[in-house]
């Protein structure tokens, strides 16, 4: 006889909506995470008293009411607006793309004076359909943002010169001409006061829900395995299914976080680094995400890193290669008869902390529909 009806591999957000949904619902979860913290990539710790986003910066944002509500049950939000700061070489730019940029960069006011300059510079790349990365931005936005606000970042990013990544890593650049420094378009946008982690433990705070950190799936496979009727699975697609067909490829970063003995570093929660010699893409200073007053800060220097199996696997790389590689795995998934694979690892695709909410909800809908 099974104890669970459902064992959940992954307390990150996917698995914690889920078992938080299949607890509601009179069913009786373990969760269990590698990890020795709940939480996955949302992960935040309290340092000096401010909530230190550990695995990278989160800020919530989303368009869907519905997604809205289901968070608010967990946390009461504050009204962060994101609006980084670009610094090439010295010089401060705002983000996203918009007239206060133009007039950083070209010292315009009027946004028909913008329009013309970032048309003739679109128009010197000519009409062809762009071939590369550097191609397509050129044709969306014209060269000097090209130049001083994507090339280097980009190229820190993916490791590769912007001419030999394929053009479809941007398909759109939002431009703006109003002087609004909002980076999103979402109706709701937020930072939960009190940080990720609150929200995650309330989730999983339920009499139905058996947590078990710091174990590895892979360790002890056949006896979780035999202890629930269903797995959900949110661990990496190819692991599961012991690199059968070869590795899947991610970038990864590494995170350098640093106490500083003053009251405010930078003035911003994020500060991207444009230029191509500095070797950070991002300073994050944590405080500022919660308007903290405390009297030390906490900043951390974000580096793309190239992946390999013992490093975090962050953002997958969705090109040709590695799509077809998953589809592989994706099928071979359809015939685990146990298993249901989820989140970002299990599915192979990035997805902001809204569209995850989202599909853990059809998906925990439609499982428990099936039995
Ligand atoms: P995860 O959080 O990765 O959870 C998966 C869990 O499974 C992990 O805890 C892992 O330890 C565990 N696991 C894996 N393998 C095993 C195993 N073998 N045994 C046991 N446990 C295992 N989204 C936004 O909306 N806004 C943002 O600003 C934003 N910023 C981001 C910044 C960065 C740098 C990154 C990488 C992502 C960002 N996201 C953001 C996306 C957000 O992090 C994801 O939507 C969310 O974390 C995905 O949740 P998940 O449960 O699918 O995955």
């Amino acid at each position: 006889m099974s104890m669970f009806d459902y064992l959940i591999v992954g307390a990150g957000l996917y698995g914690s909506v889920f078992a938080r949904e299949a607890a509601l619902a009179g069913k009786k979860v373990k969760i269990i995470d590698i990890r020795s913290h709940v939480g996955g990539n949302i992960y935040t710790e309290e340092m000096e008293g401010i909530n230190v986003h550990k695995y990278g910066a989160h800020i919530f944002h989303t368009n869907d009411k519905k997604v809205w509500d289901y968070i608010q049950q967990f946390a009461e939000f504050n009204r962060f607006t994101n609006s980084p700061m670009a610094n090439y070489k010295g010089q401060l730019y705002n983000l996203p793309f918009n007239m206060n940029t133009f007039h950083q960069l070209w010292n315009v006011t009027t946004p028909d004076e913008a329009k013309t300059i970032i048309q003739t510079q679109q128009a010197e790349f000519g009409s062809s359909e762009p071939s590369n990365l550097e191609e397509q931005a050129i044709s969306l936005v014209g060269k000097d943002i090209y130049e001083k606000l994507i090339k280097g970042y980009t190229e820190k990013q993916w490791g590769r010169p912007c001419n030999e990544l394929p053009a479809f890593i941007i398909n759109r650049l939002p431009v703006r001409f109003t002087y609004d420094n909002n980076y999103f378009n979402d109706k709701y946008q937020g930072i939960p006061i009190g940080g990720y982690t609150k929200i995650i433990e309330k989730m999983l705070d339920h009499p139905n829900i058996e947590i078990q950190l710091g174990t590895d799936y892979f360790s002890q496979k056949e006896q979780l395995n035999s202890e629930a009727k269903k797995v959900i699975y949110t661990g990496m697609i190819d692991q599961y299914f012991n690199y059968e067909y070869g590795h899947l490829e991610y970038r990864s970063l590494h995170f350098d976080t640093k106490v500083l003995d003053i009251e405010n570093y930078q003035g911003n929660a994020v500060f991207n680094y444009t230029d191509s010699e500095t070797p950070y893409t991002r300073i994050i200073e944590h405080k500022h995400f919660e308007s903290g007053n405390q009297e030390k800060t906490v900043i951390t220097y974000e580096y793309p890193v190239e992946w390999t199996p013992e490093k975090e696997p962050y953002y997958p790389i969705n090109d040709k290669k590695n799509s077809e590689l998953y589809r592989k795995y994706y099928q071979k998934a359809q015939s685990e008869q146990k298993t249901v694979f989820g989140g970002r690892l299990g599915l192979y695709q990035y997805f902001d902390m809204h569209q995850i909410i989202k599909v853990a909800l059809q998906t925990f809908k439609k499982v428990i529909a099936d039995n």
